[in-house]
């Protein structure tokens, strides 16, 4: 018996893992469907397009698609996933009637994990799909810890740095808005100084957490950018929206009360904040976004930190 075969694959999941057969024949959609039935929440099309479909709104773990389709066959759906930056991390295992090497190359260069052939073998079908259920599942572990900042548990920079691209494709395409505001702990290097730096490390993950609970929308993102430097990412969000967030966001840091005795602007921990917006239909650069939040940084830090700055980007 292989590890895979031994792994309770719903109790890694945390619910049954989500398959979807694709065959244009009903007679082979209903033989897939009697193999995983039992113990896994199954999808069925009988098209590639259905296929394609499914997929976007159901985010399946994993696909199994014939090969041999009238309209979209099961290579130009598999391709399709495989360009899609949301879908591309779904395992495709191709069912083909087919057994010969070019068929089969053919299926791995698509982009497939795995090639099954008809008539299917249930137990073999159940055991390969449970070893790229378990290898889906580990690689999703993976890719969200790499996008996790270790001593704050928010997002890291890299995941900042991923989703503003993509909202900022997604604002220029939609011609919305989109604010950034970048967040810098005041005097903190005295904090660590006064206090040490394990005090200090304490003190980031609680300002990261006041941050994290002030953002008011699902789409709005925090990081930590660097050192004892945030940043937030407020798609749909013009100068106004961004300057009051951003304010609100200094309040709730005050707030916490975190004693610091050699700043010298309060009594407690603050933070200075820098916001820029590129507002609906105007196209900047995510660079100058970045560069301009940074410049607001600046000005709130020079005239006496604890307070937020704010500007917009305008037509060129
Ligand atoms: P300013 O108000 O101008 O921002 O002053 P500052 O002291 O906050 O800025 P500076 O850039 O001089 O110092 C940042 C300090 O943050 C120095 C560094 O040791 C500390 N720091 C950066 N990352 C961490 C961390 O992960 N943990 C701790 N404890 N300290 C950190
Ligand atoms: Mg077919
Ligand atoms: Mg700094
Ligand atoms: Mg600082």
């Amino acid at each position: 018996m292989s590890i895979a075969t031994e792994v309770d694959l719903q109790a890694l999941y945390g619910r049954r893992p989500r398959v979807l057969v694709v065959d244009d024949q009903p007679a082979n959609v209903q033989a897939l469907y009697q193999v995983f039935a039992a113990d896994h929440q199954v999808f069925m099309a009988t098209t590639g397009a259905q296929a394609l479909g499914v997929c976007e709104a159901q985010h399946p773990d994993l696909v199994l698609l014939d090969v041999e389709m009238p309209g979209l066959d099961g290579y130009q759906v598999c391709e399709r996933l495989k360009v899609d930056p949301a879908l591309r991390d779904i395992p495709v295992i191709f069912v083909t009637a087919h057994e010969d090497e070019v068929a089969e190359a053919r299926a791995l260069d698509a982009g497939a994990v795995d090639f099954i052939t008809k008539p299917i073998k249930p137990r073999i079908v159940r055991a390969r799909a449970r070893t790229h259920l378990t290898l889906k599942h580990q690689s999703d572990l993976l890719r969200q810890w790499a996008y996790i900042d270790g001593l704050t548990v928010v997002g890291n920079r890299r995941l900042f740095d991923d989703r503003l691209a993509m909202e900022w494709a997604r604002a220029v395409r939609q011609r919305t808005s989109l604010s950034v505001v970048l967040i810098d702990v005041d005097h903190f290097k005295r904090f660590n100084d006064r206090y040490g730096h394990q005090a200090g490390d304490d003190c980031l993950r609680r300002v990261a957490a006041a941050l994290k609970a002030g953002l008011r929308r699902p789409a709005d993102l925090l990081a930590r950018y660097g050192g004892e430097e945030f940043v937030c990412l407020l798609p749909e969000t013009d100068a106004t929206g961004a300057l009051a967030l951003a304010e609100q966001l200094g309040r709730a840091v005050r707030e916490l009360g975190i004693e610091h005795t050699t700043s010298d602007v309060a009594a407690v921990v603050t933070v200075s904040l820098g916001a820029c917006t590129q507002p609906a239909g105007v196209v900047g650069s995510a660079a100058t976004l970045l560069r301009e939040a940074d410049a607001q940084l600046y000005a709130a830090k020079s005239s006496g930190r604890d307070q937020a700055r704010a500007t917009s980007l305008s037509a060129p």
